[in-house]
């Protein structure tokens, strides 16, 4: 066991039974770190070519982060891997709370399950003991109850539990994994990869320690930041954050977002402050993208429900992830009749349920959001999906008799929790939206396919790509397609990596509007770097809202600090590359071509431009966007796949040898 990793994983395989731990060499911790960085090197040699993403041979990874457990601020997040059954390639997705500290209490950077077992079960690793136990009695039981349920078989104290709801037992291609009572690993469809395995759950509960080598570093560096966290008084406000996006959208002078407004807005707030900044500023797609912003959905007004300061009203409770000096979650006392109490939902549930749909009812947004959470949706997917659903219908391509007698009319919150609840079952019109848009449009044609708005099978995120390009570069070309955690110039900004890679351009504080998202090859440099930077954060498991505080979080300093290791910051981004690369490379080897399989929807590049609203008059050129993004990676701009020069000089020779054979 080396500083920081436990140095083993454990392999599961649910067909025959089998349970055995296996060592990792240290190098290739320092090849590619731990979390996804080792799910990514581990996945890409032992899920074959031909795996059916929801068949024995697919493996479902549960991994920690290198620096959980060190001490290090934001390092709780936990991560699941394995090919995603929404887009045929890699898929990963990432999750706050507490699973992750208890993976590494169990002596473990990463849980590796293949097969499929021949009824439901759970895996059980209470102190040091490995199980696979009948879950017969919690099979058809929502995930936040069978959380419960689970947590109560167990005397051990701290029994941490990964679950899935009843929508994942049914392999809907737009489920997660929940942990806390409904926080979700949400995004790739793994919840049906779990589903398909006839696994309910993993609970986990354990002593093991994390060696740390510079524990006193460590603490300094927390200190530090932690002295920058609370300088200053916090005087955001939603009247003040809705200013701000009106300001960035009328002035020509246009700001940056600095970490000291992310600081403000999400210690306040929480997500939920996009509610009104991406509304107003026109972040915000609506009524299934087309249209973006205030002008066709008024949500920033005091008088609507999503307005952040209302909902923050009915906060009875505040949480933090693991090790968390922020914490932006919030559990909620709502009025309504079969729901007391609820999570805070996030901006891209909001706006998914909400401007998406045209629906403006927040009460109902806690709802859908509690819904999803017990059933397993991805909201972003569950929200997107219906919103596709009230398109067709208004277009008269599903009726009332095709959808079982709903009213699919935008805004009617009513009839979208009823389809959810379809959705979950499998009934009916549901069976035909359960595995999300592409599906969907596939099922239905007529033309359905254009209100489908996904890149690569993943629907999109609700921050909107004719506001920011840099978004429609990672939702078309980042390994998992469709994800808005890796990058945009919005977040290159936040970011502010000029303070860790000395290198590197700065973002422009301010700017003209005309030219602050505009591709220039500095913006673009920023771009390849974060979508690499991100990758070493992930193996590391800290959050990106931590990175998002303005560089002011510098994680390859506590890296050195946790593990011993002396590298420098543009080791630890070759590290990221290394990661990115071989996470591309497994979609190139399951028979993704990723320029040309994970394009955008023509309305998400402005193809035609909006004719009112912020966005009015947009039209990307995505081709050049695409050439300079690609070229900056060093991938090949015809396909999308990493170089064979590349791969090589990344020590990554195998693949390139597999992949150019
Ligand atoms: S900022 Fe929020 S999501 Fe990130 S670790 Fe803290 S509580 Fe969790």
């Amino acid at each position: 066991m080396g500083k920081a990793y436990m140095g083993k994983i454990l392999n599961v395989d649910l067909s025959s039974g089998s349970i055995d731990e296996e060592i990792i060499p240290d190098e290739v911790y320092r090849n590619v770190t731990s979390g996804i960085g080792l799910a990514a090197l581990l996945l890409y040699q032992r899920i074959p070519r031909d795996a059916d993403p929801l068949g024995p041979d697919n493996v479902l990874a549960f991994m920690s982060g290198l620096l959980t457990g060190t001490g290090t601020w934001f390092s709780g997040r936990w991560m699941v891997a394995g090919k995603s059954p929404l887009t045929g390639g890699w898929g990963d997705a990432n999750c706050g709370g507490t699973f992750s500290p208890a993976i590494k209490r169990c002596g473990y950077d990463g849980i590796f399950i293949r097969g499929i077992s021949p009824k439901p079960v759970y895996l059980c690793i209470i102190d040091g003991k490995v199980e696979i136990k009948d879950a017969s009695h919690l099979w058809g039981t929502d995930a936040i109850e069978a959380e419960k349920l689970i947590t109560a078989e167990h005397a051990a104290p701290r029994v941490r539990v990964a679950v899935i709801g009843p929508a994942a037992e049914k392999k809907s291609l737009i489920t997660g994994i929940s942990n806390d009572h409904g926080r979700y690993a949400a995004r790739s469809g793994l919840g049906a990869v779990m589903g398909s395995k006839n696994l309910k759950a993993v609970a986990l509960a354990g002593k093991a320690k994390v060696v740390v080598d510079n524990l006193d570093k460590v603490k300094a560096l927390n200190a530090s930041f932690k002295k920058w966290l609370k300088k200053g008084p916090n005087i955001i406000s939603s009247g003040g954050l809705s200013f701000i996006g009106r300001f960035m959208r009328v002035s020509p002078i246009a700001m940056a977002q600095s970490g000291d407004l992310v600081k403000m807005a999400m210690s306040r707030f929480g997500t939920i402050s996009s509610n009104v900044l991406s509304s107003e500023n026109g972040d915000s797609p609506i009524k299934n993208w087309r249209g973006a912003g205030f002008r066709d959905f008024p949500i920033s007004s005091h008088a609507n429900n999503l307005n952040p300061q209302r909902i923050i009203d009915h906060e009875i409770k505040k949480y933090h992830c693991y090790n968390c000096p922020l914490g932006c979650g919030s559990i909620l006392r709502v009025d309504e009749a079969n729901l007391k109490e609820t999570h805070k939902p996030e901006y891209e549930t909001c706006c998914a349920f909400g401007a998406l749909q045209l629906n403006n009812d927040m009460n109902s947004i806690y709802r859908l959001n509690e819904f999803c959470n017990r059933a397993g949706f991805d909201t972003i997917s569950a929200g997107a999906t219906i919103a596709f659903a009230m398109e067709c219908y208004e277009q008269g391509i599903l009726t009332k008799e095709d959808t079982g007698g709903l009213d699919l009319s935008w805004g009617n919150s009513e009839a979208a929790l009823a389809l959810l609840d379809k959705m979950s079952r499998r009934e009916g019109i549901g069976d035909i939206l359960a595995d999300g848009t592409r599906k969907a449009a596939e099922r239905i044609g007529k033309g359905s396919e254009h209100f489908a708005i996904h890149a690569g099978g993943q629907e999109l995120p609700m921050h909107d790509s004719r506001y920011d390009p840099g978004f429609a570069v990672s939702y078309s070309l980042e390994p998992t397609p469709g994800r808005h955690t890796n990058h945009g110039y919005q977040w290159t900004e936040m970011f502010a990596l000029h303070r860790i890679f000395k290198k590197l351009p700065k973002t422009a504080g301010l700017s003209t509007v005309k030219s602050k998202y505009k591709n220039t090859k500095d913006k673009n440099m920023l771009l390849s770097t974060a979508s690499k930077y991100m990758q070493f954060i992930n193996g590391a498991g800290v959050c990106l809202f931590g990175v998002q505080m303005g560089g002011k979080l510098d994680v390859p300093a506590y890296t050195n600090a946790a593990t011993g290791w002396s590298l420098s910051p543009e080791e630890y981004l070759k590290i990221g590359e290394r990661i990115q690369n071989i996470r591309q490379s497994f979609n190139v080897k399951h028979g993704i071509v990723p320029r040309h399989d994970f394009s955008l929807p023509d309305r998400a590049c402005g193809n035609p431009p909006l004719e009112a609203g912020p966005m009015r008059g947009i039209k990307l050129d995505i081709k050049s966007l695409q050439d300079d993004f690609l070229s900056s990676m060093d991938w090949d701009v015809n396909t999308g796949a990493p170089t064979k020069v590349k791969l090589n000089d990344l020590g990554l020779d195998y693949i390139a040898n597999e992949i150019y054979k």
